[in-house]
């Protein structure tokens, strides 16, 4: 803890030199910025010494809560040895464990593993591996990608390319490659339900690949829960027969795990909820407990065996970073691996996801709750101006910072993503301390839409 006048020292510095992701830079300055000092189980602390629950998980990430005894050891231990490391040519022993780990948990079919530092970096790498697997085989047509409407990423720009989020994207449009956007099945806003809207996107999906599939590399999707554009949770089922679709016409199929993978569904990964086997699986985010940047493009035979060729035929994947395999992040993904299971967090995700479940029922009834939605500890509440007639609030009404605010002001961290509401809690909070962290969700909710 720190006395104010140091505080209004590093606040005046964090001002004038740091430039906030996402963020409105005058917003930010308008007020006093929340400057974190110290982390401990499911609670963040603030250089004042105020306590506030970890209720996003520091941007979906957080597993086990903050100094995590184990975790910091796996790090302390490696780096007694070997802090940095390239995997150019040669190997380190954390780096290897990791990928055997990896390919043993996902998804059948994914056997190798290249290293990347973030979500963004392996969702870049699936795109240029896809679309080079086409290239060594001799299929040079086959260029472009299928995304969902909504689509959410990362920020790098192939990643922005297969993007579609209007409010992030469109400005970036003209230094972007072209993709094909169908319909993401947005059940509470499609007038058919969840079964028109699952049908909308199937259809809109087979009528490209019956067409054009001859030009399309790969199809990428969010799997079962789409989380930028608002915890949207896609009917049961679709995600399967959109991989069906992808196998039937000769697509290659990219599950982007990043915000689901380890648990956070209630399953080691979203895909393994429908049984789904891609040919391209990104994880990143809680692959670390979410210590460190490592992140991981998972791949099959297949797509590995068209890149398996003599030095002189050049078809080598031309794609690396400086961080790449990383020795600290593999020995800390380690250490949360073992901890993932031998805690049994996945089977407690599920408990858990049906506590909180029966905790904000009620608050669906509120007037100005449209949805709440939830799969796993992944949950948004959508808040709406009008609930019969599902009107949103307008942008300016702020409507889910002013929510996010009040929460914070009760002792919780959340960021909205527009009007909805996100709570995505550690996943090893107790029962208790998701009581709590729901009671505050509650209340926030109740006061921030109160005479709106
Ligand atoms: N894909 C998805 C589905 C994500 O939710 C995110 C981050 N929220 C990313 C990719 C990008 O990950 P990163 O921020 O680590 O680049």
């Amino acid at each position: 803890m720190v006395v104010a006048s140091l505080y209004e020292q590093l606040a005046a510095l964090d001002k004038s030199h740091v430039w906030h992701p996402f963020t409105q830079m005058r917003d930010y300055n308008n007020a006093d910025p929340l400057i974190i000092e110290r982390g401990e189980g499911v609670k963040l602390y603030d250089v004042l010494g105020r306590a506030y629950y970890d209720g996003f998980s520091s941007v979906w990430l957080n597993v086990h809560g903050h100094n995590v005894p184990e975790l910091n050891q796996a790090i302390t231990d490696q780096l007694g040895r070997v802090a940095h490391s390239t995997l150019l040519g040669m190997a380190n022993i954390p780096a290897i464990e990791l990928a055997e780990k990896l390919v043993r948990i996902a998804p059948a079919g994914l056997t190798k593993v290249f290293y990347s530092d973030s979500g963004a970096t392996g969702v870049e790498i699936a795109l240029k591996m896809a679309y080079q697997y086409w290239h060594n085989r001799g299929v040079y047509a086959k260029k472009s990608f299928i995304t969902m409407n909504q689509a959410y990423h990362g920020d790098t720009i192939g990643a922005v390319s297969v993007g579609a989020i209007p409010l992030y994207h469109d400005v970036f449009r003209p230094l972007l490659f072209p993709s094909h956007v169908v319909p993401y099945p947005y059940s509470y806003r499609h007038e058919g339900g969840a079964v028109g809207a699952k049908e909308e996107t199937l259809s809109a999906i087979q009528t490209i690949l019956e067409t054009r599939s001859d030009e399309i590399a790969a199809l990428i999707v969010e799997p079962i829960v789409q989380g930028a554009s608002g915890i949207i949770v896609m009917p049961p089922g679709t995600l399967r027969d959109i991989a069906s679709l992808c196998r039937k016409y000769g697509v290659l199929f990219i599950a982007d795990e990043v915000a689901t993978g380890f648990g956070r569904t209630g399953a080691m990964f979203a895909c393994d909820l429908e049984g789904v086997s891609p040919d391209f699986m990104v994880v990143g985010k809680g692959l670390t407990g979410g210590y460190l940047p490592v992140a991981a493009t998972l791949a099959t035979d297949e797509v590995y065996n068209a890149f398996y060729a003599d030095y002189e035929e050049q078809k080598s994947f031309f794609h690396g970073h400086s961080f790449t395999g990383n020795p600290l992040g593999c020995a800390v993904a380690l250490a949360s691996l073992k901890l993932l299971e031998d805690r049994k967090i996945v089977e407690g995700v599920r408990v858990k996801a049906d506590f909180v479940a029966a905790k904000l029922a009620a608050l669906a009834d509120r007037s100005h709750v449209g949805e709440v939605r939830q799969q796993g500890l992944m949950i948004g509440i959508e808040l709406v101006r009008e609930k019969a007639s599902r009107r949103s609030y307008d942008w300016a009404d702020r409507i889910g910072v002013r929510a996010s605010l009040r929460a914070r002001e009760l002792g919780m961290l959340t960021r909205p993503l527009g009007n909805v509401v996100v709570f995505i809690p550690p996943l090893a909070s107790t029962v208790g301390e998701l009581e709590e962290m729901t009671n505050i969700l509650a209340r926030a909710i109740c006061e921030a839409t109160e005479g709106s």
